[in-house]
């Protein structure tokens, strides 16, 4: 059929040519022919009872129906109208009944070759003064009302996934909420989305947003229900639930179901997903105030630690609003002066000379006071607020330090979205100009976190930040998630220990010492310096110097200063600081009184803590809990942390914390971690330390100490390290990616200082010294001089014993070595560690020999190391150390 021409035939047409001209009649019906040809449009005209008493030839041939059949049957029948059109079919009798004109009533026909649409026009005819019937026109409107419908169409819904959009979504919960009616809505967010949009492409993250859409309806089942709000957000809307337990699952099953992997044109990807659910009425009767309760809850989610649900909860309201005050003073402190930088000094380990400083933003709120850059940096970054703020600092610290004596730096913090703006080079060649500071001077401070960015963008702003002949230096080493691969390529010139891995160093059982010493490996072999942060006593800083730690920073050496207080330290030019500080780490006993909760099992019990110290505290208010048991002690305002009931008095119990506590900048002893106000807010937490009343907790899994201190993102402690016998596999199994994977970059002999096994007294190896004796093992001509150290220093066995080894004795599966007796010993059976086990995998194996020590040239075993070894520690001049002096060294060296 012809498309559609629309004819417009509004009421009576003016008076044209056609009306005046001499042929005008004979012009009409030529064009009243065309137009029935063109088959877009025909006529009719029936009796006063609206039956058919003409139409035009090509609709009877339209319909395939033969005239005579057609002409006397009621003219609404020609109409066939399914659906939603049944009303309007169902009005034609009533149209034509009231006896009047009508205009343009849209109607559907079937017929042989499919459904059309037609506006149908009629007048009425008199005959001798009074109603005789309707005479008409019918246009074909089929193409335009397509077109226009999948215009409205393609407004409801997203192109991409086909789901419902926003505008849809509106309508929908429009249609669903309202009164006491029970709906619940849920937003979803897919965590680090914007990866994959980066490494894959902008392709690649559309087909894994069609993907999420799939697994979606999968759950959901409905696809009515599930709407694409834009980019990587999604709304599920549920009519008629209301029942949390059930909504929790579901949250639970979708983000499990979404944060399962995705193959991406053969690639493997893997995303998350984090829930925010709010249910009406509850939580509101309308789809805008349901969404703004879901938004709310969706951002706990994400504050929660991500790949979670929660709940709206109305404290989720006052915490939003407490952001959203500090935002927007944060908005007035940059014009109003109440921001400030404070530099603290960076200490050289060896002279105890002031080689730097680091530049650390600080706010005086007019009420508030003091604020810490680690509560309004984050929401700066949030606010647009970071590159304002961060150019301030950068633009002030360089006009601070253009003041200061030559040789002292200058670090800058530089978050992670300061580093994506195309404009940071820019500002800092600008603030670098304006002061006259020059580039070799300064130092930006970077976290793991820059390289959750896309890799090319990042690697073309280290090229640029270079360029200006800067330093940068990797701040809160080991603290992130990144893997250690990008340490190959980055050009880091300095590498900062986190603050965590310097406290407890000293204690026992501890393996901080051991990863500070690996560090510091990594860095000499990667050229890079070393801070170790943090820095607070005597006994830390004699530990760190001991590793080998370049620079130190912390208040052991100085707090963070004012600009004139800094300016008088260095007037004299060189400013040398004698550390001063309590001379242990120690846990000094505190006792105070104070109200506190008690978490064992789902029970919430208020206690009264009578003393407390950095490792343990005294609690009153615990009946019959055995000595053993887990608790998640709750000091209030998300100060929380796991402990084991360690002593059971008349009064009350003695328990160990599983981490100790740190001191506050106010003297306080208080826990490491924060719990979010949102998690607190969700399982009914906020608060309950100081309302000192006992309470069951509703949370969803086994009601154990230990799913809830996974609920509350808490560090459920390991077991304490058995002192003895204890083989290092069991020390590497808990440390965090990046550590383990430095492990992996590191050789056999450092390898072997980290996994330190607890050996005590003989002869104690200094750090150069080790340094020495390891460059010369390394450098032996012997290559297997490194592994033939670190094996028997690891296993315990002799020389002899590892040179006759073959690897028909070893059990690799059960991870042990069995060895034979001997004229020097008894067999034995050895047990093979992680660290073993990683050497084991980098020997050179031969399929001629059995070995598994060979020499490689020959490929036969060696008979005896003992000229190598002589040789490589003469070198080191160490020539009296023995191998049982390495292995009672490793506790305090490296
Ligand atoms: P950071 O860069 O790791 O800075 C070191 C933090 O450790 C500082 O905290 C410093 O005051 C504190 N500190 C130094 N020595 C000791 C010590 O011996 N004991 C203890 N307990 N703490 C010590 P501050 O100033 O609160 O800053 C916290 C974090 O906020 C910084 O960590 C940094 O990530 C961020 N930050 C600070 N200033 C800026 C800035 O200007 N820009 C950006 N983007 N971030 C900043
Ligand atoms: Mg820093
Ligand atoms: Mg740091």
């Amino acid at each position: 059929m012809a498309s559609g021409r629309v004819f417009r035939f509004r009421g009576r047409p003016p008076e044209s040519d056609f009306d005046r001209g001499v042929d005008g009649s004979a012009r009409r019906a030529q064009a009243v022919q065309s137009l029935e040809e063109s088959g877009n449009g025909w006529f009719w005209s029936t009796d006063r009872e609206g039956r058919l008493t003409f139409l035009s030839r090509q609709a009877a041939d339209l319909f395939g129906i033969p005239m005579d059949q057609l002409l006397g049957q009621p003219f609404a029948q020609l109409f066939a109208a399914p659906g939603e059109e049944v009303a309007a079919r169902d009005r034609l009798p009533f149209v034509l009944n009231r006896q009047a004109n009508f205009d343009r009533l849209t109607l559907q026909t079937t017929h042989e070759s499919g459904h059309r649409w037609w506006d149908v026009s009629g007048r009425i005819s008199y005959s001798s003064g009074s109603f005789d019937g309707y005479f008409g026109f019918c246009i074909d409107v089929t193409d335009q009302l397509a077109s226009s419908r999948s215009a409205s169409q393609a407004a409801l819904f997203d192109p991409l996934t086909r789901l419902p959009n926003r505008l849809n979504m509106t309508q929908f919960m429009a249609d669903h909420i309202g009164g006491a009616r029970r709906c619940a809505v849920m937003l979803l967010d897919l965590d680090r989305f914007k990866g994959v949009n980066d490494t894959l492409g902008h392709p690649g993250g559309d087909a894994l947003l069609k993907q999420v859409a799939g697994r979606l309806q999968k759950i959901i089942g409905d696809k009515q229900k599930i709407f694409r709000l834009g980019g990587d957000e999604f709304e599920v809307v549920l009519p008629g639930r209301d029942d949390e337990e059930t909504l929790g699952a579901l949250a639970a099953e979708i983000i499990s179901s979404l944060s399962q992997p995705y193959s991406i044109n053969g690639i493997r990807c893997v995303i998350g997903a984090s829930v925010g659910i709010s249910i009406s009425p509850r939580d509101g009767t309308t789809g805008d105030e349901l969404t703004q309760k879901a938004d709310l809850a969706l951002y706990a989610a994400k504050s929660g630690g991500r790949g979670c649900f929660r709940f709206f909860s109305d404290s989720f309201l006052e915490i939003a609003e407490e952001r959203r005050q500090l935002e927007e003073d944060l908005r007035d402190a940059l014009v109003r002066d109440e921001l400030w930088v404070a530099y603290q000094p960076l200490v050289c380990a060896i002279s105890e000379r002031v080689t730097g400083v680091e530049a650390l933003v600080r706010w005086t709120h007019p009420r508030r006071g003091p604020i810490s850059p680690e509560k309004f940096v984050p929401i700066a970054e949030e606010a647009n607020l970071i590159d304002a703020l961060g150019e301030w600092i950068i633009r002030k610290a360089c006009e601070d330090a253009a003041g200061w004596p030559a040789e002292i730096r200058l670090a800058i913090n530089v978050s992670p979205v300061q580093f994506a703006n195309e404009a940071l080079p820019s500002i800092i060649t600008s603030a670098l100009a304006n002061s006259g500071l020059p580039p070799s001077r300064l130092e930006l401070e970077l976290t793991e976190g820059i390289f959750l960015a896309n890799s090319t963008e990042t690697e073309a702003m280290f090229k640029r930040l270079k360029a200006i002949g800067l330093r940068l230096s990797l701040d809160d080493f080991g603290t992130g998630y990144a893997s250690l691969g990008y340490l190959r390529t980055a050009p880091f010139d300095k590498i900062k220990i986190d603050q965590s891995f310097v406290r407890g160093a000293n204690e026992s059982g501890s393996r901080n010492a051991a990863i500070i010493a690996a560090i510091v490996a990594l860095a000499g072999a990667l050229n890079m310096e070393t801070t170790a942060e943090g820095i607070e006593t005597l006994d830390q800083l004699e530990l760190v110097r001991s590793l080998g730690v370049s620079h130190i920073q912390g208040y052991v050496y100085s707090k963070p200063l004012d600009n004139d207080g800094l300016k008088e330290s260095l007037s004299s030019g060189v400013w040398t600081i004698r550390p001063k500080g309590p001379a242990k780490h120690r846990s000094e006993r505190r006792t105070i009184y104070r109200k506190a909760g008690a978490i064992i099992g789902s029970y919430y019990h208020s206690v009264t803590v009578r003393n407390i110290s950095e490792t343990g505290a005294y609690i009153e208010g615990l009946i019959d809990v055995p000595t053993g048991t887990q608790i998640i002690l709750d000091f209030g305002d998300g100060r929380m942390e796991m402990a084991v009931v360690r002593r059971v008095s008349d009064r009350g119990y003695g328990v160990e914390f599983g981490s100790t506590l740190i001191t506050s900048p106010e003297g306080t002893l208080t826990t490491r971690k924060v719990v979010s106000p949102y998690l607190l807010a969700t399982h009914g937490l906020a608060g309950a330390a100081h309302a000192g009343k006992s309470k069951t907790l509703h949370f969803t899994g086994p009601p154990t100490t230990e799913t809830i201190a996974a609920h509350l993102g808490l560090t459920i402690p390991s077991e304490a390290p058995s002192p003895q016998g204890s083989t290092a596999s069991a020390s590497i199994t808990d440390l965090s990616d990046s550590v383990r994977s430095l492990i992996a970059a590191v050789s056999p002999l450092q390898n072997l200082a980290i996994t330190k096994p607890g050996y005590e007294g003989g002869r104690h190896l200094k750090p150069e010294e080790w340094d020495r004796l390891k460059l010369a093992v390394e450098h032996s001509p012997n290559a297997q001089l490194k592994y033939i150290i670190a094996l028997v220093v690891l296993t315990g066995a002799g020389f002899r014993e590892l040179l006759a080894a073959k690897w028909s004795d070893i059990d690799l599966e059960q991870r042990s070595w069995t060895i034979p007796p001997s004229e020097s010993g008894e067999g034995r059976t050895v047990r093979i560690s992680d660290a073993a086990l990683k050497i084991l995998g980098d020997l050179p194996r031969s399929r001629s020999c059995d070995h598994l020590i060979i020499n490689p040239r020959t490929n036969k075993p060696f008979h005896s190391v003992f000229g190598s070894w002589d040789a490589a520690r003469k070198k080191a001049g160490l020539a009296d150390v023995s191998i049982h002096d390495l292995r009672r060294s490793m506790k305090s060296s490296w």
